[in-house]
């Protein structure tokens, strides 16, 4: 353990502070010290030489799937958390379709537990936002409160219950917790596979129409108006949701929201270039240029106000399936920035706005610590080489889930060292402790 660091000649990017240029960050004790341009350096002192390349607020993701309790042969609470400081991430916010389900203190505490003896990402648990994410009566908030619960969701089912919804939104906003949702209409679902249009009627595979998550998100901005409290919409990929977002947004409403890295950079046409390659099958599905469009628009206007990865380990027994049958969801943490930083590279979305999406953006959204490089601060910071190139080799990830659309792929961009309250806890190519 490091008591005194120094990361050196980097290009500190913390949009929160206000900060972009070459500094010195003195990480003292776990704390933020000081973000200087010049600053001696004791010789008892440990240095991080970060010369060419980026030093900023360790990474904040509001949606992964650390798949633990109960299905620990897709990823653990460890392997989750070493899989996201391996790419910058230093706080995850785990979702609780877990088996059982988070909605009980005693499974937010196992989770906590857990993070705690891997000691490497902070991990914030989210609680069902009912029981058995059900959807047909409500978990106790108090005691998913009292527990450590940063949110409430039931990730993977929309909550499909109107009334069950205003009550929850009601009942969450007395503990002050955001509700995190996944919006879509069963019944304009059906048994869609993948986005609905052009592609999928090519590839003879049941679509999904855009308008499934336009409707939820719209009756949630309904009653969000109705009860107040917080409303943050999971992985957003339609341009109809995003239109309502942003107007909700113009209006006063306590909205936030996140987008992935696939919805920004995929469409449905890579699902059929792929040859039903079982890796893009995710809900809510890749969708089509015009909706990728507006996500990258609505992340650089700031009606998203966050990238997450809903990183959704699989084995191999629920993807090598055919697309109909497979289980939908992919990996993330380890590709996200670099994923990302193409966007930059195309003129998408200005750099210092992707940090800020990835840093304070989520973590404003619901209130986390982090997400800055403020003094004082706790020292959560991550160092990325934006030249560095590699290949996307699916074994060689951490995450134990090596489903990820990526595979194959050479992507620029890479996270060399990752800092959790002033330790280093990734450093590239270093082998695990
Ligand atoms: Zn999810």
């Amino acid at each position: 353990m490091s008591e005194l660091l120094f990361i050196e000649g980097g290009r500190v990017i913390d949009p929160a502070g206000g900060v972009d240029g070459i500094r010195t960050v003195v990480i003292r004790e776990g704390k933020i010290a000081e973000v200087a341009e010049r600053v001696e350096r004791p010789r008892d002192a440990r240095a991080i030489d970060a010369r060419g390349r980026w030093v900023t607020p360790g990474l904040v993701d509001l949606h992964v799937h650390l798949r633990e309790p109960g299905q620990e042969y897709k990823e653990t609470v460890a392997t989750g958390a070493r899989a996201a400081v391996a790419g910058g991430f230093t706080s995850v916010c785990a979702m609780p379709n877990t088996k059982p389900v988070n909605d009980t203190a005693s499974v937010t505490e196992l989770v906590l537990a857990r993070a705690a003896a891997a000691g490497l990402a902070r991990v914030y648990p989210v609680g069902a936002i009912s029981k058995g994410s059900a959807g047909e009566e409500l978990a106790e908030y108090g005691e998913l409160a009292a527990a450590g619960c940063v949110a409430l969701s039931d990730d993977g089912r929309p909550v499909v219950s109107s009334a069950l919804m205003r009550r929850a939104l009601e009942y969450a906003r007395a503990f002050g917790l955001p509700l995190t949702v996944h919006e879509e209409d069963p019944g304009l679902v059906g048994k869609g596979v993948m986005h609905e249009g052009a592609a999928s009627t090519r590839l003879g595979l049941k679509g999904i129409p855009g308008a499934a998550e336009d409707v939820m998100v719209l009756r949630d901005l309904a009653l969000l108006e109705l009860t107040g409290g917080r409303l943050h919409v999971a992985h957003v990929s339609s341009r109809g949701a995003i239109r309502a977002i942003r107007e909700a947004k113009a209006r006063g409403l306590a909205v936030t929201a996140e987008v992935t890295p696939h919805h920004l950079a995929l469409t449905d046409e890579d699902v059929a270039g792929s040859g039903y390659s079982t890796d893009l099958k995710m809900n809510p599905p890749l969708r089509s240029a015009e909706d990728v469009r507006a996500c990258r628009e609505a992340l650089a206007d700031g009606t998203l106000d966050a990238v997450a990865t809903d990183h959704a380990p699989h084995s191999a027994v629920e993807k090598d399936l055919e697309f109909d049958a497979a289980a939908n969801g992919v990996v993330g943490l380890e590709t996200a920035f670099a994923v990302c930083l193409e966007l930059v590279r195309v003129g998408a979305i200005p750099e210092r706005r992707l940090i800020e999406a990835m840093t304070a953006g989520p973590a404003r959204a619901f209130g986390l610590p982090g997400g800055t490089l403020a003094r004082g601060a706790a020292a959560d910071a991550a160092v990325f080489d934006p030249t560095a190139e590699w290949v996307v080799e699916p074994e060689r990830l951490h995450s134990k889930g090596h489903n990820t659309p990526w595979k194959g792929r050479r992507l620029t961009g890479r996270c060399t060292h990752a800092i959790v309250a002033g330790r280093v806890v990734h450093e590239e190519g270093r082998a695990d402790r």
